[in-house]
């Protein structure tokens, strides 16, 4: 970051565009198919066309955007055999995750997981869109916990992927996350249990798996402009 940034605690604009889509897309506001015109967003963020592309750009790098010649930008939909081998990478990069947090875990660790469960818990069922982005910010803070920075990043590019493709398969702003699942992970890490941690994490991830892949929702009606209005205060 810029030092003129820093001392101003102020963000570039094409983030403050890029964290905005992306929150959106990730509380699945945004859904899958919707198209993202360079005006409107322009427009709605209060921003330049070029701000907008630049911002599109990244998320197209991260397979939450599709960019396609003369058709312009929409929300990216995966097909089920992508969703399937995204869901099998995640499986392969969370195992990894409490593998390695398990053999490090500190007191201070657990406790920032319990407060976030907390949250989860606090969230969900009344807010749709805060439980499923709750539920995914705790896959990435056990990676964030887990001390690789390379697999820190890998899972939040899967684990916001797999939130395109709930919003396609899975039932209606649902994570498909469960609480309880989530809990008997930290359990395995409370008791520095590695092995078993890893069984906890695979267990819920193919529940999840199966629970995203078991039915798809119906077209509904998309006001692009209103919802993107809430992604850009
Ligand atoms: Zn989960």
């Amino acid at each position: 970051m810029a030092l003129n940034a820093l001392k101003t605690s102020k963000i570039p604009r094409s983030d403050a565009v890029y964290f905005g889509l992306r929150r959106a897309i990730i509380e699945q506001a945004l859904m899958p198919g919707d198209k993202m015109t360079e005006d409107v967003i322009g427009d709605r963020f209060g921003v330049s066309r070029t701000i907008v592309r630049t911002a599109l750009a990244r998320l197209h790098a991260e397979g939450l955007v599709d960019l396609q010649p003369n058709k312009g930008a929409a929300i990216a939909q995966p097909s089920l055999s992508e969703a399937h081998d995204i869901f099998e990478a995640r499986m392969c990069l969370e195992r990894q995750v409490l593998t390695r947090l398990a053999a490090k875990v500190t007191d201070r660790d657990i406790a920032l997981l319990e407060k976030h469960i907390a949250l989860e818990r606090k969230a969900s069922p009344a807010d749709g869109p805060a439980s499923i982005r709750l539920a995914g910010e705790f896959h990435i803070l056990l990676a964030d916990l887990s001390g690789n920075t390379v697999l820190a990043r890998f899972v939040d590019e899967v684990v916001s992927r797999c939130s395109l493709i709930l919003a396609l398969y899975g039932r209606p702003h649902s994570s498909d996350c469960s609480l309880t699942e989530h809990e008997q992970i930290i359990e395995a890490l409370r008791q520095r249990d590695g092995a078993g941690a890893v069984a906890s994490m695979d267990h819920h991830l193919h529940a999840v798996t199966e629970r995203a892949l078991l039915s798809s929702t119906a077209d509904r009606h998309r006001d692009i402009r209103s919802i993107l209005d809430h992604y850009a205060k």
